[in-house]
């Protein structure tokens, strides 16, 4: 097993595939994701092998991991735990990018440009923590938030305030029950 941090891909046209089992410390400020409270070490398997195509080589892995997020509607910290598996595809950058010509179907969403050789495996860690984060965390699916009036959090305490919107949702929901039931009686 390679002691590099990188994966290098002369070493991978050298020595065929290679494996790296690593694990990585990241600051919560580093990850710049402002739902992330805290996050605990990463650990990172992947196989690095060549593709199919001139110059493509491939990473297959997974990250493994766990943290706190912040809850998208009552923004209190809840424990995250995340293991997803990743296959990278990593192809040279052509050299000319017209926007125009480079189709991306959904089939290639796992692809990457490379300009240099070489794909640091800590890059690789960060990347797959960060698509694994939701993008709105929630403590539960059934989190009740908090009161736009008084800001109390409704998971913990009710308070008084009275909620206009409701008010008037219950409203229209209620002529339309006055409605039927005058159709009911015809
Ligand atoms: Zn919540
Ligand atoms: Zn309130």
């Amino acid at each position: 097993m390679p002691d590099k941090d990188i994966i290098v891909f002369d070493d991978i046209d050298k020595y065929g595939s290679e494996t790296y089992e690593r694990t990585y410390q990241f600051a919560v400020s580093e990850l710049d994701r402002i739902d992330l409270a805290a996050i605990g070490p990463v650990a990172l398997v992947a196989t690095a092998s060549k593709g199919d195509l001139v110059g493509e080589y491939l990473a297959d892995g997974s990250t493994t991991f766990t943290g706190d997020l912040t809850c998208s509607r009552c923004v209190e910290p809840f424990p995250f735990a995340n293991s997803s598996e990743f296959h990278l595809r990593f192809r040279p950058r052509p050299a000319v990018l017209a926007e125009n010509e480079v189709e991306i179907t959904p089939d290639e969403l796992d692809i990457e440009f490379y300009t240099e050789r070489l794909i640091p495996l800590r890059d690789l860690a960060a990347e797959q923590v960060q698509l694994s984060i939701p993008m709105k965390p929630l403590c539960t699916e059934s989190c009740l938030g908090l009161c736009p009036q008084c800001g109390a959090n409704r998971n913990q305490e009710s308070c008084s305030c009275q909620s206009k919107a409701g008010d008037e949702r219950w409203g229209a929901l209620a002529g339309i029950r006055a409605e039927l039931a005058k159709k009911n009686e015809q």
